[in-house]
């Protein structure tokens, strides 16, 4: 029996991993997966239905008032708990054995750190704790023995292509990327778009923030900070192709000139069933990719005007230090505002590159070194935003 903790169970990462699971429980019988852990944010309702469905152990949501709402909604034994202590507590107070972690920004650090300290492995889509602290991530699991699972599409097409090799063996880490809802257009058209245009990715279907960090091509600065991690190497050594079809998920490039590629279809089902499921392969039910329908692929360099912000992320993740939860942070609250109508879309630049700019980075060395800088960081975020308002 596996037993599963879904954090973010009401996001995209969650609903596919329901798919995923169910899945498995037709091949593998009811009682060989198990949910025992459910969390989510705002969508109660969903949750609730969720919790009626998979009869967790513990779910956790946002505040107090909406888990006194829930827990005349769930079954008895059914702990409910609330807040960023319930998240910790959905990881270490039940019997987990693979955190699938779908939550969106800053909040997953803690939980993250939490489930590799107790040795648990962390199926990991949620990308900015990597980003933020990814050093203190790693030491955690080390220490506690537990492990990071990429999830993240791009990172995981690259863990595929490692399988049987030797770390030292590889040249370059090539991320492939869409280029998002606004490839087409020119960085004049850019400073007139929409969020609605924004939330039209292209090849992906995902949540609203990450499908922005999409279109600014920061999702993929943060993907290659993302990768110096998990693949121990500095940034330097991952490169961006874009690659508009979204077929192959990322490449490595190895010592003899051999390139290995991973190729699917663009379903997070693929990443997350891989990572619950591996190193065995399991039937799923997505239908083959169609090579010869596809014909070709294409593969280009990515144009630094229209995208700064990926030009940001190197140097942000050559910084190190508390640089890149600094710029996460900046990125969080530029999102937002752009989502909520306060800002226009080149402005979530502005606002990334005032904060670094003005940025003292020190060494993370623990992570609340790591949340103090968050909040600062948000909080000059906050001031360009605000000046950015005015401006418009
Ligand atoms: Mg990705």
């Amino acid at each position: 029996m596996r037993r599963i903790a879904v954090l973010g169970c009401t996001g995209s990462i969650g609903s596919t991993t329901f798919r995923v699971l169910e899945g498995l429980r037709q091949q593998d019988g009811q009682d060989a997966w198990v949910i025992t852990v459910l969390t989510a944010g705002r969508r109660v309702d969903e949750l609730i239905r969720l919790a009626q469905q998979w009869q967790p152990q513990l779910v956790c949501v946002a505040d107090a008032a909406a888990a006194e709402h829930v827990r005349h909604q769930v079954h008895e034994t059914c702990r409910v708990v609330h807040g960023a202590a319930g998240l910790c507590a959905a990881v270490t107070d039940v019997e987990v054995d693979v955190v699938v972690n779908g939550l969106v920004g800053a909040v997953g650090l803690e939980p993250t750190l939490a489930a590799v300290s107790r040795g648990l492995s962390v199926a990991m889509a949620n990308k900015e704790p990597l980003v933020m602290a990814g050093g203190l991530v790693l030491d955690a699991a080390a220490a506690g023995g537990g492990r990071i699972l990429p999830v993240d599409s791009e990172p995981s097409a690259m863990w595929q292509c490692l399988n049987g090799e030797r770390p030292q063996d590889v040249r370059r880490y090539l991320l492939t990327a869409s280029g998002g809802a606004f490839r087409d257009r020119s960085r004049h058209e850019l400073a007139a778009v929409t969020p609605q245009q924004a939330l039209h990715h292209p090849t992906w279907s995902m949540g609203p923030k990450i499908t922005v960090d999409c279109a600014t091509l920061m999702n993929k600065g943060f993907e290659v900070i993302e990768a110096g991690w998990l693949f121990g190497v500095g940034v330097d050594q991952v490169d961006v192709v874009m690659h508009r079809e979204s077929i192959v998920h990322s490449m490595v490039e190895f010592v003899d000139g051999s390139v290995l590629a991973h190729l699917g279809r663009t379903d997070m089902a693929i990443p997350i069933q891989y990572a619950l499921t591996h190193p065995a392969r399991r039937r799923s039910t997505l239908s083959a990719l169609d090579v010869v329908r596809l014909g070709a692929l294409h593969f280009e360099a990515p144009d630094l005007t229209l995208y700064p912000g990926l030009a940001l992320c190197y140097d942000v993740g050559r910084a190190g230090g508390t640089t890149p939860a600094a710029l996460n942070a900046a990125n969080e609250v530029a999102v937002a505002a752009f989502l909520d109508g306060s800002i226009g879309f080149l402005d979530i630049h502005t606002v990334n590159q005032a904060v670094v700019d003005d940025w003292d980075p020190v060494p993370a060395t623990d992570v609340g070194t790591v949340l103090v800088a968050d909040l600062h960081a948000r909080q000059l975020a906050q001031q360009v935003v605000d000046s950015c308002r005015v401006t418009a």
